[in-house]
């Protein structure tokens, strides 16, 4: 996968489409290793893994932090796998800078104008995840904050609004994607494991996210996700991973 920009610095998405996948958060080099490995080997093209997660509950496991961008460094060594990791303080910038590929802006920090600003004067691509109940206008709105500074490398990524409903975590709006691809012209992948919150569905909802249009996929994927240290309900087991490849076959 090439990730380049063209001569007006707008990012495109090369050959495939983008499959992002990996686990919720980084745990263990080996848990991250293993993901790794897996997912590769059944054709993603990126890695994701949270270092710095941020969880409802300040009692909830916040991540590695420093040491989750270690192993991510070791693993994209290793594996060769370009990765995405999210930033949530401007103050871990350097740090991860370092590491990631693809900078994550994740849906808590959609209007954290603070922040945005600060990754649009960096040249790293960043992925803005709409925010947990944020309307298109308000997310195209953020895009521009961080285009503003100089860095037009921006990847959005649906990830599902806050609604009435009951039985999915999120709901996935859709439109979203040639809306956005129209008003911006900007890559968009769609994330259905956190649209959704529930594994049995997000085969499905990249399968139809595909259909839409969408640039590509974010799944998250876990060796043992009862076990998962988050959003083990929404992780894909190994197996479910290679069903779902094989099922939009890219
Ligand atoms: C994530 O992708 O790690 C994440 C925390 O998702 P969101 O910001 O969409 O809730
Ligand atoms: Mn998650």
């Amino acid at each position: 996968i090439e990730i380049n920009t063209d001569k007006n610095s707008k990012l495109i998405v090369k050959e495939n489409k983008l499959v992002m996948a990996g686990p919720c958060a980084i745990e263990s080099y080996e848990q991250l290793l293993e993901t790794a490995k897996f997912v590769k080997s059944k054709g993603a093209n990126i890695l994701r893994g949270g270092a710095y997660k941020p969880r409802t509950s300040p009692n909830s496991f916040q991540g590695l932090k420093e040491e989750g961008l270690e192993i991510l460094k070791a693993v994209k060594k290793e594996t060769g796998m370009p990765v995405i990791t999210e930033l949530m303080d401007a103050r871990e910038l350097d740090k991860l800078y370092e590491v990631a590929d693809i900078i994550q802006i994740g849906s808590r920090n959609m209007q954290n104008f603070s922040l945005l600003t600060e990754v649009g004067k960096q040249d790293k691509p960043v992925m803005l995840k709409r925010g947990l109940s944020s309307t298109i206008s308000e997310w195209i709105g953020a895009a521009e904050y961080i285009a503003i500074g100089g860095n037009q490398k921006i990847i959005m990524c649906e990830r599902g609004i806050r609604t009435y409903n009951d039985y999915t975590r999120n709901t996935l709006d859709l439109a979203a994607v040639p809306i956005i691809q129209k008003e911006t012209g900007l890559p968009i992948v769609v994330d259905p494991s956190h649209a959704t919150g529930v594994r049995y569905l997000v085969k499905p909802m990249s399968i139809a996210s595909l259909a839409a249009g969408a640039d590509g996929i974010m799944v998250e994927v876990h060796p043992d996700p009862i076990n998962a240290l988050s959003d083990g309900m929404q992780s894909l087991h190994f197996n479910e991973f290679e069903d779902l490849m094989n099922s939009i076959n890219l």
